[in-house]
């Protein structure tokens, strides 16, 4: 299986080098040339399977250059119990007789991006050696709170990589700055910026184009890569519980074999949600994908007109990984639905750029409205949301999760259908516990890692264990730097 840009369908590179780019060098974003199909037989075979088997079995089909043995011991390590404190990484969690919730944050650092963030760095390091790569990789990441530390989690001691992390000095939450500044590893590095998450990720964008920079560190034996969501290395893994978690419901008889079912899916760069459609495109029985953003509509604007428009208020909001305007991942979404038109996607990329919006074609609206639903919940929707799954099923839900499923209750009221349907948990209701205590009628007794016990206390529920582990861990990390040092901070870590 070959690689092609969506910018440029001509372009055609091998899997393992297209996890080590990381973006394509015309800015499209890299893509597999065809989609795999699978058929009921593939998905019999998985349902008796654990989750590292389906994730083998499942990216062996896309990674070609990668065999199968290796890419099961890769899932062994990044789903096992050292890892994961589930058995089965990405369990389904039964509502009622046609709703499930699909949670995702069983791993280290209890958000979903370690689904995926725990096999990149695997195939990255892999990638390195297929392709005769004898630089050390130095990952640069900005982030507003669950991407850096679920990268420092992956990238800790991965031969052949290094990871610098910037955050925004008050952007984030207690307990996220607790984790990434106790991050074990010789190979990781944090700094806090003075400035909101927007100045971290011009900083890191500034260094990645810095000719000079790049020169002195290819000098030292380095070069830049990025871990962020518009790496195929971090889209595939997420493939993956889509399909499993089909298979979980075929297993445990709650659907039979081409029984379709409906993903729900809360959304930010539309990395997680494209994932879905690609298992759909696979032949995955889907029905509706319901696609749910926060305050930060864009999306569901964008869904319901096909006009993509990033002109509007930004809010801050209690789910603060879906605070996106620009969801980048969806340039492989129009690549597809435009059948591969490499020139349109171009135009309405060139677009954006310039007056911050595009129009899409006739054909893809209506692609669009044939696979996709777009809604959105506001701020107190989010809070009722929560306090409700408390109450009628004393579930504790975080608040990207509540957006998934109070989006999907409005999905339901608007169109009546009643097909079984599966929302995804992004993040443990552990990581934001302020906001979920005060939805369940409980006053926050104060703001850090104290609160971990308060909603153990309220909820029975028992605290992720790196999570409580926290409480008594010393800081590793304590630098700080303005925005204007950054270069330097990068320059000291990569001596
Ligand atoms: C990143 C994130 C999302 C959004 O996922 P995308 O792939 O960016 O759409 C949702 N919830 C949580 C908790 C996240 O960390």
């Amino acid at each position: 299986m070959k690689y092609l840009s969506t910018r440029d369908r001509t372009l055609r590179i091998g899997g393992a080098e297209a996890v080590k780019l990381g973006l394509s060098r015309d800015g499209g974003l890299l893509t597999p040339e065809a989609i795999p199909q699978i058929d009921g037989a593939f998905l019999e075979g998985l349902t008796g399977a654990s989750y590292p088997e389906r994730a083998a079995k499942v990216m062996a089909l896309y990674l070609t250059d990668y065999s199968e043995e290796e890419l099961l011991e890769f899932a062994r390590n990044a789903y096992g119990p050292d890892k994961y404190d589930h058995p089965a990484a990405a369990p389904l969690w039964k509502v009622d007789g046609s709703t499930h919730c699909l949670e995702l944050w069983h791993g280290p650092t209890s958000a979903f991006k370690d689904m995926a963030l725990q096999m990149l760095p695997q195939l990255l390091s892999a990638a390195l050696r297929k392709t005769g790569e004898d630089k050390t990789a130095c990952i640069l990441v900005a982030t507003s709170g669950d991407t850096g530390k679920a990268a420092m989690e992956g990238f800790a001691d991965v031969a052949q990589t290094n990871i610098m992390v910037f955050y925004p000095k008050d952007g984030v939450s207690a307990v996220q700055e607790a984790q990434m500044v106790t991050q074990e590893g010789d190979n990781v590095g944090v700094c806090a910026v003075v400035g909101n998450f927007d100045d971290a990720q011009a900083g890191v964008k500034r260094i990645f184009s810095d000719e000079a920079i790049r020169k002195t560190l290819a000098d030292r034996g380095y070069f830049l890569s990025s871990a962020n969501s518009i790496n195929w290395g971090r889209i595939l893994p997420q493939v993956v519980y889509y399909i499993s978690a089909y298979c979980d419901l075929l297993r445990d008889g709650e659907i039979r074999m081409g029984d379709k079912v409906n993903f729900c899916v809360p959304t930010g760069n539309f990395g997680d949600i494209l994932a879905a459609y690609y298992a759909w495109r696979m032949g995955l029985p889907v029905g509706k994908l319901i696609c749910a953003s926060n305050q930060n509509d864009v999306l569901t604007d964008f869904l319901r007109t096909g006009v993509y428009d990033k002109n509007r208020p930004f809010h801050t909001t209690m789910s603060p990984s879906m605070d996106i305007l620009v969801s980048s991942n969806l340039e492989r979404l129009l690549f597809d639905l435009s059948g591969e038109n490499d020139a349109e996607v171009r135009g309405y990329m060139e677009s954006l750029n310039g007056s911050g919006r595009y129009e899409v074609s006739g054909s893809i609206k209506k692609a669009l409205a044939e696979r996709f639903w777009g809604g959105f919940l506001d701020e107190a929707g989010t809070m009722e949301t929560i306090a409700r799954y408390y109450k009628d099923c004393g579930y504790l839900i975080d608040t990207h999760t509540a957006v998934a499923a109070g989006v999907l209750e409005q999905y339901r009221r608007a169109t009546g259908d009643r097909t079984p349907t599966v929302f995804v948990s992004t993040a443990s209701p552990y990581k934001f516990c302020g906001h979920v205590l005060r939805a369940v009628g409980q006053e926050p007794k104060g703001d850090g890692v104290e609160l971990l016990d308060q909603l153990n206390a309220v909820s029975g529920v028992a605290v992720p264990r790196r999570l409580a582990a926290l409480k008594g861990k010393a800081r590793r990390f304590d630098l700080t730097c303005e925005k204007a040092g950054m270069d330097n901070v990068v320059l000291d870590f990569l001596k």
